[in-house]
């Protein structure tokens, strides 16, 4: 039986992103049917985790129990829609740090691999950077664009991995993706 699971980026793809960090849960505002899709896929048996760059700590802008905090303003928010965010796997590094985890880096998603023993062939990774999207190709996951946060200039600025598909948003990505499973 696949392990059925979907890997999310966080900013530009739960919430909206801001050139200026999520430093405060009042700064984490979801993007309209973000939460309502993450409840389908969970609906649908999908485990759902997030994989996030968050340099915003080693920056010094924010600490761990700032981001805890953050992260329990979305638990929150998605228990009140009856979904479920099962893992947060993020890395607190600056690219100064030049650690394995920081994506375009695969670490995170190396980590993700081996906590849940999935196939990354069939588990999609979706994203609004084309960072995102080469952490993912790195690994041979399906790579998924959405078109919010900074979808819509990566976009336009190309490069992306052989494959990638296109959604408008995460709530796009959830409908299709599940009804090509239903097929
Ligand atoms: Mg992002
Ligand atoms: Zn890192």
């Amino acid at each position: 039986m696949q392990k059925k699971l979907v890997i999310l980026d966080r900013d530009g793809v739960v919430n909206h992103d801001s050139d200026a960090f999520i430093k405060s849960p009042d700064e984490w505002i979801p993007i309209p049917g973000s939460l309502e899709a993450i409840a389908r896929l969970n609906q649908a048996g999908y485990r759902v985790v997030i994989a996030s760059n968050q340099s915003g700590i080693g920056r010094g802008l924010f600490d761990m129990a700032t981001l805890n905090e953050i992260h329990e303003k979305m638990h929150r928010n998605l228990a009140a829609l009856g979904g479920r965010v099962d893992a947060i796997f993020f890395c607190p590094h600056t690219p100064t740090d030049h650690c394995d985890c920081r994506k375009p880096k695969p670490g995170l998603l190396a980590q993700i691999i081996r906590r849940f023993e999935i196939d990354a062939a069939s588990t999609p990774v979706v994203g609004d950077s084309l960072r995102d999207l080469q952490a993912g190709a790195a690994l041979g996951f399906s790579c998924h664009l959405v078109l919010t946060g900074k979808g819509q200039q990566t976009l336009d600025a190309g490069h992306l991995p052989a494959g990638t598909t296109v959604y408008a948003d995460l709530h796009a990505f959830a409908l299709d993706f599940l009804a090509a499973e239903a097929n």
